[in-house]
């Protein structure tokens, strides 16, 4: 078996910095992260040209007070679907972004596509996100968009509720699901439009942000990797919160830290014939199914269905996702995953399989092909339920799906309105920078939905009660 694959990258330690590094001036023992509103004085320039640091919880707060110039840049920090929306969007309002993102396979993060090479046709599996819906209007004004460039169709195939036994139910939905042409990786590729104005820099890993000078300095280990006018942190998690913690930026950091993430196994396997998955005889076989009772499963979809419906012949191509509760409990370091581990969880997996076809124990064909991941930190449990999250005082925002909820749209949304909110901020000539703090004191509140996400308008509609006639399609 290929040995578990490392879906994050790991979080190094990083070397702690003084987040006062060189920005100037410092106003000691402020209580308040946030100076009540500087009145400007008649013929002095609007700003000191030192910045200022103020404590703050842990850390001091960094505070920029040198003129935005006119043609800002941003340093995005993230290629995932927020990430590249808030480059997208910034980029539209002519602002300069760049994208640092640690992916080696490509952009998109939790977007992810793994193609491996098979004997005659080449396996995909989608193993992060596996659809998405739109429910709100700019986001479905972008979903057309992508339809229109054919990065985007809409999956008519069946999906619905399996329980033990295979018993199985439609989500009859008029909500329509969307998915990559050819995959969400391949999907993420094209959420950034050709710009002069748009850099990509991958693989990068950024391990510290330094203020200097009225800029943020980026580095790559020690490498230096330019300054910027503003950074958008556009990841999650403890690798965002090692970033942060001595950055300066004591309010985004809090905010980060009250993040709770649930982790989820993921099982890709390839079967050389088609599964025995349950026929309904007015809508065929299903293509994806939220699992119930099932301990190691909470989510099975075939691929080859989904991307190549109208090619016969194919090898079937699953992803299984475990429960959040069977991820938590079998959590290792995800960058170190045993192979004991890797092959006890495979079992698990494929016994769920079994449970949730009704099928007796060992008798379902053994896949050709199989790789165990783990999505360590795969989606929010926790919400502030702000668009987006910007300090002005320090430059710094936050975009990402936890703002909102945990779903391709919340990502996006929460990256086009960073964007958009970085782009006011700068438009304004940064005069009343009060004005624009956004998301710094929310308490976080728990998210609702599936162990793989959100999917608005499809869980407003209940599956279809107990259809009859299921049998196995072999
Ligand atoms: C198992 C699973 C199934 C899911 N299924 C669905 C689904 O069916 N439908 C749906 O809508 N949503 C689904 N989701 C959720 C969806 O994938 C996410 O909500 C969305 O992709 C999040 O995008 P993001 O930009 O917020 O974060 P991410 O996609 O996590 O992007 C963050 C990016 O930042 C990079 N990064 C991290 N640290 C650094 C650093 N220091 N320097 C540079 N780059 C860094 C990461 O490598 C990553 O590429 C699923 C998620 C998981 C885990």
């Amino acid at each position: 078996m290929p040995p578990p694959l490392l879906l994050r990258a790991p979080c190094r330690p990083r070397v702690a910095t003084a987040a006062a590094t060189g920005t100037g001036g410092v106003g000691g023992g402020a209580r308040h992260a946030r100076p009540p509103p500087r009145r400007r004085q008649r013929g002095k320039p609007r700003f000191s040209r030192q910045s200022a640091i103020k404590k703050s919880f842990n850390q001091e707060q960094v505070v920029f007070s040198t003129p935005v110039p006119p043609d800002p840049s941003v340093a995005v920090i993230g290629g995932g679907a927020s990430g590249l929306a808030c480059a997208a969007a910034l980029a539209a309002r002519g602002v300069r972004a760049v994208v640092f993102d640690t992916g080696m396979h490509g952009l998109g993060g939790r977007m992810a596509t793994r193609t491996v090479a098979g004997d005659e046709q080449q396996l995909v599996f989608d193993h992060a996100a596996q659809f998405f819906t739109a429910s709100d209007e700019r986001f479905q004004k972008l979903v057309d968009q992508w339809i229109d460039k054919g990065f985007v169709r809409e999956w008519t195939g069946l999906i619905g509720e399996l329980e033990v036994g295979g018993h199985f139910r439609t989500i009859h939905s008029s909500t329509p699901r969307y998915i990559g042409v050819n995959g969400m990786r391949p999907l993420a590729d094209e959420i950034l439009p050709e710009s002069d104005l748009i850099e990509v820099v991958r693989p990068c890993w950024i391990s510290k942000l330094e203020p200097f000078n009225g800029l943020w300095r980026l580095f790559e280990n020690e490498k230096p990797r330019g300054q910027y006018d503003a950074i958008v942190i556009a990841h999650n998690g403890k690798c965002a919160s090692h970033l942060l913690s001595t950055s300066g930026l004591p309010l985004l950091t809090r905010q980060m830290k009250r993040l709770n993430l649930s982790s989820v196994w993921a099982l890709l396997a390839a079967f050389q014939d088609p599964l025995p998955v349950p026929q309904n005889y007015s809508y065929g076989t299903f293509e994806g199914a939220f699992v119930r009772d099932v301990d190691s499963l909470s989510w099975m979809a075939n691929n080859s269905q989904k991307l190549f419906p109208l090619q016969t012949g194919r090898p079937e191509c699953w992803t299984f996702f475990s429960t959040a509760a069977y991820g938590k409990r079998n959590k290792v370091p995800q960058e170190n995953i045993p192979k004991v581990t890797a092959e006890k969880i495979k079992e698990d997996m494929l016994r769920g399989v079994e449970l949730a076809l009704g099928l007796s124990r060992g008798s379902l064909q053994q896949p050709f092909y199989t790789r165990v991941q783990l999505w360590g930190a795969a989606l929010p449990m926790n919400t502030p339920g702000v668009p987006c999250i910007f300090d002005p005082l320090g430059r710094a925002g936050i975009c990402g799906d936890w703002l909102t909820g945990s779903s391709i749209e919340a990502a996006v949304l929460s990256g086009m309105s960073l964007a958009n909110h970085v782009a006011d901020y700068f438009a304004s000539s940064g005069e009343q920078p009060e004005e624009f703090a956004i998301g710094l004191h929310e308490n976080l509140n728990p998210v609702e939905g599936h162990d793989i996400g959100q999917f608005p308008g499809l869980d407003s509609q209940k599956p279809e009660v107990a259809e009859a006639h299921l049998t196995p399609s072999i």
